[in-house]
Formats: structure tokens, sequence, C-alpha cells
């Protein structure tokens, strides 16, 4: 099987005490109800500069229970993992010093940055339909939704930490990431 995850939320933490609504703001646009999210062009010098430091080692600690289930289930296994990363490239340096710090190597097959900075829905969209995936991970329900709709062969996973629960015939709401085995 090939199995995706997303990297922020899943296997790094966002910065601690800001609510995921106040993420959202700063992420998403409000364009005719449609899943839209702000891209580099669209942001500004002082938004980019917080951004980048939001993204230090200091405020984005590893999730280590989900990194060492990923390390422990890549050794003797068939199954390929992979990162699709919506980042941007003005984190790519960021991105670059984390797959370094835990190995990321040895853990995924390949890896994949949305460093054309196109809107995340649409590069994961594109990316997980060319690399054949069985599996996908991801923190963001709505963004999952838009994938689910367009790729009904592919099981969708929201992580998060609220409910288990399966929410449509390839959606499933889970709390721990070992549940995409069950
Ligand atoms: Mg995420």
């Amino acid at each position: 099987m090939n199995i995706g995850f997303d990297l922020d939320s899943i296997l790094i933490d966002t910065p601690p005490f800001i609510p995921s609504e106040i993420i959202d703001k700063f992420y998403k646009e409000k364009v005719d109800h449609k899943l839209w999210y702000k891209v580099p062009v669209k942001i500004s010098g002082l938004e980019k500069t917080i951004r980048i430091v939001s993204h230090s080692p200091f405020l984005r600690r590893p999730i280590m229970k989900n990194i060492n289930f990923l390390r422990s289930i890549s050794s003797g296994n068939k199954d390929k993992y992979f990162i699709v990363s919506g980042r941007f490239n003005f984190l790519k340096k960021r991105t670059d010093d984390i797959i370094k710090r835990y190995n990321f190597n040895k853990i995924f097959h390949s890896m994949y940055f949305n460093y054309d900075d196109e809107q995340p829905h649409l590069f994961k969209d594109r990316v997980i339909k060319k690399i054949n995936l069985d599996i996908f991970v991801d923190d963001d329900l709505q963004l999952l939704e838009y994938l689910t709709a367009r790729n009904s062969k592919i099981k969708f996973f929201w992580l998060n930490n609220k409910i288990d629960k399966k929410l449509k015939e390839n959606l499933f709401a889970i709390k721990h990431i070992a549940r995409i085995f069950n």
C-alpha cells in the first residue's frame, strides 16, 4: 500500500496555545464559500516573517508519538510512506531542517512539498493521484472533504483530537494514527 501523510499537525505540532480557528483565519480566505488558501503572492512581508518565525523549531515541536509510530512500522514493511505537504516555498529552509533533524529520509519513500506555491488543496489532489495513494492522513477537514469527493478509491483519515467515527464512505475521523490500520 502507498500511504501518505500531511506534515503540519500530523508529524509537527502547530505552535502551542493557538486555537485552530485562528490558524484557519490566518491561512484560509473566504472566496464564494469555496476552499481557498492565502498563497505567498498575497502574503505581506510582515506576515511572511511572522509565519517563518512561527515555524521555528522552538514553536513547532515534533509529534513524537506519531513519528515513532511511523518509524516502527516503516522498517521491514512492504508499504511505502510519503509526505504530501502544502508548505510554501518560503518555508523550504525550515522544512529541510526538519527532514534532516528527524531523519525523514529513512521513513519516507518520497516527500512532496508545495514549493511552487499552488493552492494547497489543488496541489495535494494532483500529487496523491500521481503517486497512487491508497491512504492519506491530514488534519484539515475542509481539505479532506475536497479530496474525498474527487478520489473515491483513496481512503482518507482526519486525525483530530475529538472524534473517532466514519464520516463518509471513504472518510474517517480518527484520534490515533494507528487507527489507519483497523
Ligand atoms: Mg496539516
